[in-house]
């Protein structure tokens, strides 16, 4: 055979697989601002709801089809958290009208205190009225909703794209437990443009507590990734900006407290990925993802502990302790809390890990140790938020992130020391099952 046929044959042959390979990418928003005042999540220290909108919440999508291997639907939110009892109907559904595997789907959420209470994440913390119970889970079903059409919305405007990676860096945040400790100031950036060059979607990710507004704030606010989210589609006109929570669990922004800060914050992280954006190298999207749900188990428990810890003065205890005795007393004493572990592999070397829960920085820094040779980009707060997870470290040097914070969570106390190790053999395994492997 001559040479020229031979490379009309691969020519060919490699045909039907490029036009099935064709990469599409759609985009879509909704508002999910609170249509009237509502009690605001995360801060235990507030004494009633909400009074007036200062920045507008949205949740996105970003939908990426590639050709033959299928989908990934990226859902970002201004909100809190978003719970299993959120993510898992909205899942169920679109699986249903779309066909869409579990592990296809990526919820993730800013982790605004500024946002409304979406139950049952963080139920301990609020003693709320019947009235005020009645408006947050109006507003629960009503984002279950939502989150079903801003899905639905960006599968119809899947249209030809291309796609790239950038990272910047910004210095904002700060280890708040430890005075120089760890922290991931990466900005990791997933760039969308149409097939004519026209930039159409950003998504990019910091790992930092959201919370410059404080408990005094009584506005809804996006807090400083909302003003980032403004600011990008400001200095991009067109351009539909996503946020995504990193490994922040253990992370503040530094200083904080007013509303100035969370702008200013906000304009940094924007310039930086608006810097960073004609940098940005293509990827060969080759779309792989894999989700599984492992459980975490807590340290050992008894009946007798939460009878005594029910007569606490302090409320917040005494009130999960009522909890874990009703657990008790229904034979289902609470032992270990199902965890979401997500991977998405892009293309060769370019993966996306997406934990639950408020994942301290140590993960990040591990996985991207362990993954030297992929550039890997690690979520938190994605597909559930039920606690902080706390490495080993954090674990034993105890504290908020690492044992008080299980209170307001409604956990029954500090995890075991197996937790970082548990959670990393399922970050194997999902990566193991995209492709990607370790160092
Ligand atoms: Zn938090």
């Amino acid at each position: 055979m001559s040479r020229i046929m031979v490379s009309m044959l691969f020519v060919l042959a490699m045909m039907p697989l490029a036009q099935a390979r064709q990469v599409r990418v759609g985009v879509a928003k909704v508002e999910i601002t609170p249509p009237g005042p509502i009690w605001l999540s995360g801060y235990a220290a507030r004494t009633k709801p909400s009074e007036g909108v200062a920045h507008k919440l949205f949740a996105k999508a970003l939908a990426i089809e590639d050709g033959g291997r299928g989908r990934l639907i990226v859902v970002t939110t201004d909100l809190i958290g978003l719970p299993r009892s959120v993510t898992e109907p909205v899942s169920a559904s679109l699986a249903k009208q779309y066909g869409l595997d579990r592990s296809r789907l990526l919820f993730n959420s800013s982790h605004t205190h500024a946002g409304p209470v979406v139950t049952p994440n963080l139920m301990t913390m609020y003693f709320l009225t019947e009235e005020q119970k009645r408006a947050v889970n109006v507003y629960r079903d009503q984002l279950v909703e939502h989150l079903n059409t801003v899905v639905g919305a960006a599968l119809r405007d899947l249209a030809p794209a291309k796609l790239s990676i950038a990272h910047g860096t910004v210095g904002f945040s700060h280890n708040r437990r430890t005075k120089g400790g760890p922290v991931d100031q990466d900005v990791p950036t997933i760039v969308a443009h149409t097939s004519d060059g026209k930039l159409k979607a950003v998504l990019f990710g910091y790992a930092c507590h959201n919370t410059t507004l404080g408990g005094d704030y009584y506005q809804v606010s996006g807090d400083y990734a909302g003003y980032a989210q403004t600011e990008l589609e400001r200095l991009q006109p067109g351009v539909t900006a996503l946020f995504l929570l990193l490994c922040g669990g253990d992370q503040n922004p530094n200083p904080r407290g007013a509303v100035a800060h969370a702008e200013e914050y906000g304009k940094a992280l924007a310039s930086e990925v608006n810097r960073v954006l004609p940098a940005a190298k293509p990827l060969a999207l080759d779309l792989r993802t894999a989700f599984q749900i492992t459980e975490l188990a807590f340290a050992p428990h008894t009946r007798e502990q939460f009878e005594s810890e029910s007569k606490d003065e302090n409320k917040f205890k005494a009130s999960r302790a009522r909890e874990m005795l009703r657990a008790y007393d229904e034979r289902r004493p609470i032992r270990r809390t199902p965890y979401p572990v997500q991977a998405v592999r892009f293309a060769k070397g370019v993966a996306l890990l997406a934990l639950g829960g408020e994942v301290v920085v140590d993960y990040s820094l591990r996985a991207k140790k362990e993954y030297a040779d992929t550039d890997l980009i690690v979520a938190g707060y994605s597909n559930d938020v039920m606690c902080y997870i706390p490495s080993l470290r954090v674990l034993r040097e105890g504290g908020y992130e690492g044992e008080t914070s299980m209170i307001y969570y409604g956990q029954p106390g500090k995890f075991s020391e197996e937790v970082e190790e548990t959670v990393f053999r399922s970050v194997r395994q999902v990566l193991s099952q995209v492709g990607v492997k370790s160092k």
